[in-house]
């Protein structure tokens, strides 16, 4: 029997799209590589976190067959609908948005590591709502480098306190640092910003309690990874130059 049309077409997209997809992804860990060794570190220290937000579940699916399977959603309900309809993938799941209180218990259960923990009172929530599951939940501390209002965040200066907090808690793991450039300024100031976090991881890790490590730092974006990198990042989130031409 002959083929649809409609499939026929719709299977000849899927092919297009793959292949666009692994040229976008060969074109990033490129980029990635270059920066790593410009910064003086191995391109495997870097890891590239594809942001699926702007994508459906099959999209997804396409990705990690082209071969990315560290994925980053911004929103608590797409991270578990895509974590449930995808979950026979070896896909580690990344929280990088906003995560209200009431969100906390179902976002562990389905993400490997949070990146966006910007309040005491969702550490508390996390650390609590891990309790109950009998699990350590990984974060990142979301710091507000670019002193942007719109920005989530911790300050700067609340950081030596919520180290402290974090280093009583049993049921979280802090694993870093995570921030996002101020959407106003160009390339250096996103540079400038990504340099504040650094200094101030290094800062905050002259006298960290034993556990608590701050050897993360995910910052960069699809228009500032390879600054970031240059910075020191060790994750970059990218999404639309991903996608680019899909
Ligand atoms: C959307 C998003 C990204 C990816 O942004 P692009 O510019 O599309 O690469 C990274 N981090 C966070 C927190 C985001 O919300």
């Amino acid at each position: 029997m002959e083929p649809l049309p409609s499939l026929l077409k719709s299977s000849n997209g899927d092919f297009v799209m793959m292949e666009q997809l692994k040229e976008n992804l060969a074109g990033i860990h490129a980029r990635i590589a270059q920066a790593a060794i410009r910064s003086g570190r191995r391109p495997d220290d870097v890891m590239l976190i594809g942001v699926t937000k702007y994508v459906d579940a099959e999209t997804t699916l396409a990705l990690v067959d082209a071969g990315c399977c560290e994925l980053g959603e911004s929103r608590p309900q797409m991270l578990w609908e895509k974590s449930k309809t995808l979950s026979s993938n070896p896909i580690h799941w990344h929280m990088i948005g906003h995560v209200q209180r009431n969100k906390v218990k179902r976002t562990i259960e389905c993400c490997d590591l949070i990146h966006s923990v910007d309040s005491h009172r969702l550490i508390r929530a996390i650390d609590d709502a891990s309790r109950q599951l009998g699990t350590v939940t990984r974060i990142l501390l979301e710091v507000n480098v670019s002193g942007e209002s719109s920005k989530q965040g911790l300050t700067p200066t609340e950081m030596p306190q919520t180290i402290e907090l974090a280093s009583e808690l049993d049921h979280i793991a802090v694993c870093g640092l995570m921030a996002m450039a101020g959407l106003k300024g160009d390339l250096n100031q996103a540079r400038r910003e990504f340099a504040s976090l650094r200094d101030l991881r290094s800062e905050l890790a002259t006298d960290c309690p034993r556990d608590v490590c701050l050897k993360e730092l995910s910052m960069g974006m699809s228009r500032d990874f390879e600054v970031a990198i240059e910075e020191g990042a060790t994750m970059v989130r990218v999404g639309s130059l991903l996608f680019e031409g899909v």
